[in-house]
């Protein structure tokens, strides 16, 4: 008799636990932490996309040492590119000695790609796009994310908006100001529900905010820490 009633009592507890998790993890959730480093969850996985980088390289965002120690355990990092303003192999190091978690980036591009057969619920697609600097290319990849049914693209540093052009049904786009720019300069259209404009330099956000702050569809990443949601459906 006891014994039933603990089961009974455990059946329910696991529903619960069952029907909370479900409904918590309805958005997902993206926090902007600076340049072009993005967290992104579902309250499951933890997924960081050019994050950690070296703090105020190039002159770009800083970030507190907090920040690395707020990384959840078993995330999975995606880099776009090694430049120090999206990547640092020290970082990264400390990060993963203590908590563990994959890594990919230009260097294992078939194997992020296989990321989609082991998780449920995502794909990610990877896109070689052009970087330069100083006329010497760099290998640096775009992505486009496919995660309970909602399309995410990171675009990363490169300046062609042909490849994000390409892409239909964009819900959230995130892109350097220079893409939309070059974008209108070659008549490409970019076919993106929601754009966030990254990597901005400290000193263009007040400029940033004024230009983009009215406009709806257009989020510029100005406040690190700031979260922005996509709601989906559950299957
Ligand atoms: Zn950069």
């Amino acid at each position: 008799m006891t014994r039933t009633f603990r089961d009974i009592i455990f059946t329910l507890t696991l529903c619960l636990i069952v029907t909370v998790g479900f409904s918590q993890s309805k958005k997902i959730q993206i926090e902007f932490i600076g340049n072009c480093g993005l967290h992104m969850t579902d309250g499951i996985l933890n997924f960081y996309i050019d994050f950690p980088y070296k703090s105020g390289a190039h002159n770009y965002m800083e970030f507190e040492s907090a920040e690395l120690d707020s990384i959840k355990p078993n995330s999975i990092f995606i880099f776009t590119h090694e430049h120090s303003d999206h990547y640092s192999k020290k970082n990264l190091r400390k990060v993963l000695k203590e908590k563990k978690g994959q890594t990919f980036g230009p260097w294992n591009i078939s194997e992020l790609e296989k990321l989609g057969d082991s998780l449920s619920e995502f794909n990610i697609k990877a896109f070689k796009t052009e970087h330069k600097v100083f006329g010497i290319s760099f290998k640096h990849y775009s992505y486009l994310i496919t995660w309970h049914d909602k399309k995410i693209y990171l675009s990363g540093d490169t300046t062609n908006p042909e490849t994000i052009g390409e892409i239909r049904n964009i819900d959230w786009a995130f892109v350097p100001y220079w893409i939309l720019k070059n974008a209108k300069e070659q008549g490409i259209e970019i076919n993106a529900k929601m754009y966030g404009i990254y990597h901005l330099y400290p000193e263009q956000i007040p400029s940033a905010k004024e230009n983009w702050d009215k406009v709806e569809n257009i989020k510029p990443m100005v406040e690190q820490g700031e979260k922005f949601f996509i709601k989906f459906k559950t299957k």
